[in-house]
């Protein structure tokens, strides 16, 4: 499923050095082989299983941060929610626009801010040397940095929201599932567990149509502009994209859901899509390493394009001969792959 249109992999990619990683390649990479939600590999192995979901959910991580943000941001939307059926009430949008708008400034600007303009922790654990794209020839408005915010802000923060908000008004309009935690604490914490392993289920497939020729082309290529990939990078997509990307959240509208869920299910699109791209592993802040940034099974996506189409909360790449562990017989695998 080649697009054709993306940078040959020489040789020279291919030389290792004898741990089996190309010391060229990465500033700096994880444990290579990198692996899978656990959860999905047999035998279970329990005591990983255990610390995945553990550093996941009971630790300060992305997950566990969007999840308290999702309850945040329902409290705060609450006093501007509108009667039930009552449509002339828009304020409740503009509130949910800010809301999105101000979150994504915060962290895609805090981090680019820090990561990128105040250096503030240099090249540790940053996978690639350099700090974003030299020479802007294209991206709009002759710069990366200008060409992701504005992709960004114009489409990424307008689909989300109004992908969000037509989910908000059923559900405050009864038209949906509403489930509450009192009807269903076990429904209700089992569905805010399944989220991830939803949304790379739904991304893997909408991001393998991404990558057949003309859409790749005439859309895809837009957010793969960014090779070397930064936090304004991570949701900088072509509107096409954005309206596939985004859709995973109707599955709202058929299972039982209360807002708390829809809050949780799009910072688990948009804002982890921002950390993710950040080019760096883990944030430093006073010289200790606090919390977990990049995604690199997403990272190798953007250095070698044909593998990696999903993530690693759902093992979809390695069921379909698509998962590039970051090693060197993965490397030479692809390369078959793609001649073929
Ligand atoms: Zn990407
Ligand atoms: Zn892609």
């Amino acid at each position: 499923m080649s697009s054709g249109n993306h940078e040959p992999i020489s040789d020279k990619d291919i030389s290792a050095d004898k741990n089996g990683t190309n010391r060229q390649e990465w500033n700096w990479h994880p444990d290579l082989p990198i692996t899978n939600n656990p959860l999905f590999e047999m035998p279970w192995k329990m005591a990983a299983i255990w610390a995945y979901h553990r550093d996941t959910w009971l630790r300060l991580s992305e997950v566990s941060f969007f999840l308290l943000l999702a309850i945040m941001s329902f409290y705060m939307l609450q006093p501007v929610m509108p009667a039930k059926g009552d449509t002339s009430n828009i304020g409740w949008l503009v509130a949910l626009y800010a809301i999105n708008l101000g979150l994504v400034g915060l962290v895609a600007g805090g981090l680019h801010w820090f990561l990128y303009i105040r250096k503030g922790q240099g090249t540790k654990r940053k996978y690639v040397t350099s700090f974003g794209h030299k020479g802007g020839g294209r991206f709009n408005f002759g710069r990366q940095v200008y060409d992701n915010k504005f992709w960004t802000l114009a489409s990424g923060v307008s689909f989300w929201t109004l992908y969000q908000a037509i989910i908000l008004w059923r559900l405050n309009n009864g038209d949906a599932h509403y489930i509450g935690w009192n009807d269903n604490p076990a429904l209700f914490s089992l569905i805010i567990f399944l989220t991830g392993s939803w949304i790379a289920f739904h991304f893997y497939w909408g991001h393998r149509f991404l990558h057949v020729g003309p859409v790749y082309k005439w859309v895809h290529a837009l957010h793969h502009r960014n090779v070397n990939v930064g936090p304004w990078s991570g949701i900088s997509m072509h509107p096409v994209e954005h309206a596939i990307y985004f859709s995973s959240v109707f599955i709202h509208l058929f299972v039982p859901s209360h807002p708390i869920h829809v809050f949780f299910h799009m910072y688990m699109l948009g804002l982890s899509a921002i950390i993710g791209h950040s080019g760096f592993h883990a944030l430093f802040i006073a010289n200790k390493e606090r919390v977990l940034l990049g995604h690199f099974h997403h990272q190798l996506h953007h250095r070698y394009f044909e593998c990696n189409y999903g993530s690693v909360d759902f093992p979809l790449d390695r069921w379909f001969g698509t998962f590039h562990d970051g090693s060197q017989e993965a490397r030479i695998s692809l390369k078959n792959r793609l001649k073929k």
